[in-house]
């Protein structure tokens, strides 16, 4: 292990037993999720420090993750630009809408950000094969970063998974599974994968710790990027929810180091056909009950049975944010106004933040002069198809 200097170890979310991070990644007395931990006392990290370096990877915040840079599994994911876009804030009646364009990672989508912590964990792990269901994404981005590691990956995607992504875990030289059905289709073939190889490294969102561990620094970018003024409000398109996970620990950490003082309200943003986030929160349930008929265009966002939900409810309720579920045609809707106004390629599933903004925009939500951000977490031209059949079925 190369450990960062504050890294501590892992804690069990459940239990709160602490474990040591080269032994485990479930909790031994209760089998629980496990999350890395730091001594925040001994990180030597403001604001003046942070602005000399040069604003290049995820991996300028290297304190505040794991492992150190130098053992980084790393294709300089993370540093994706926070465009202005007035015309959508004229729109929505706020102040400032600006898109975190997650586009602009190596893969093309947010999920390199944890599949690099990840993967660079796998190898100090000493692993020879990783391997995790996805509903695309991720399991591209696995892929890729097990190619630069000398890794085998196994990647189980849904047939349902664009064609982009299962094309690139080929092209990555990864083994791709495609399972007939739906992302708990693929989940399921998946474990009896892993029981089938004791020596496969699982790279499932929270089976590792270490893919929401990634999903921090996009805040940690948020904060520099607006020069410190922390936003009033972020729209996270949520499936399995390891965004939003890391986004609220991404503000703890920087409030305890006393970088920032506001906390943004962060909201989830799901497509109507699977909206398990939504329905918990509005039952006022501190988990979700799997949803049994999961139908969404948006691949990302059909996750019907979250495993960390009581983890995503936690970081809404504790952010004083929200959740919000829009119809497909509406988040398609929006993905194609924000391309024609911005000049932005949001991922369908990202057009379900676009179009949850403007739903909570319309039920009064924002007051006039906030500022919101809109994650794109992927690419469009990932699913340019799927956008382009919203035109014709619009007579475009
Ligand atoms: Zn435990």
């Amino acid at each position: 292990m190369n450990p960062t200097a504050a890294f501590d170890g892992l804690e069990c979310v459940d239990c709160g037993a602490t474990v040591d991070a080269a032994e485990s990644h479930q909790c031994p007395a209760c089998g629980g999720a496990l999350d890395p931990t730091y001594e925040y006392d001994a990180i030597d990290l403001d604001r003046e420090r942070l602005a000399s370096r040069p604003f290049d990877s995820q991996w300028r915040y290297a304190e505040l993750l794991p492992f150190a840079r130098e053992s980084a599994v790393t294709t300089a994911e993370g540093a994706t630009p926070l465009v202005d876009c007035p015309d959508l804030a004229d729109e929505l009646g706020v102040g400032r809408v600006l898109i975190k364009d997650e586009a602009r990672n190596p893969t093309g989508s947010v999920t390199d950000r944890g599949a690099s912590v990840a993967v660079t964990a796998a190898l100090e792990d000493g692993a020879t094969d990783v391997a995790l269901p996805s509903t695309g994404n991720g399991g591209q981005a696995a892929a890729a970063y097990a190619a630069r590691a000398g890794l085998e990956a196994h990647a189980y995607l849904p047939s349902r998974s664009g064609f982009t992504n299962k094309a690139m875990v080929n092209v990555h030289g990864g083994d791709m599974n495609v399972v007939g059905g739906r992302f708990d289709d693929a989940a399921a073939a998946f474990e009896e994968g892993l029981a089938e190889h004791d020596d496969w490294y699982s790279l499932r969102s929270f089976d590792t710790p270490y893919r929401h561990e990634g999903a921090k620094t996009l805040f940690y970018e948020l904060a520099e990027q607006l020069e410190w003024a922390v936003p009033d409000a972020i729209c996270y398109p949520t499936g399995t929810g390891t965004g939003l996970v890391g986004l609220a620990k991404a503000t703890r950490e920087f409030r305890e180091l006393g970088l920032i003082d506001e906390t943004p309200a962060l909201y989830a943003a799901q497509a109507s056909g699977c909206a398990p986030i939504v329905d918990a929160l509005e039952d006022g349930r501190d988990e979700h009950e799997p949803v049994d008929h999961p139908d969404t265009i948006c691949g990302e966002l059909e996750v019907p049975d979250p495993t960390a939900s009581a983890r995503v409810l936690e970081a809404i309720r504790e952010t004083d944010g929200g959740a919000v579920a829009t119809d497909d045609p509406d988040i398609l809707e929006a993905a194609v106004r924000v391309a024609q106004t911005t000049g932005l390629e949001l991922i369908p599933s990202a057009g379900a933040a676009a179009s949850g903004a403007w739903e909570l925009a319309e039920r009064g939500a924002f007051d006039g002069d906030e500022t919101v951000v809109i994650v794109n977490t992927g690419s469009g031209n990932k699913e340019a198809d799927v956008l382009r059949s919203h035109l014709m079925s619009q007579g475009v």
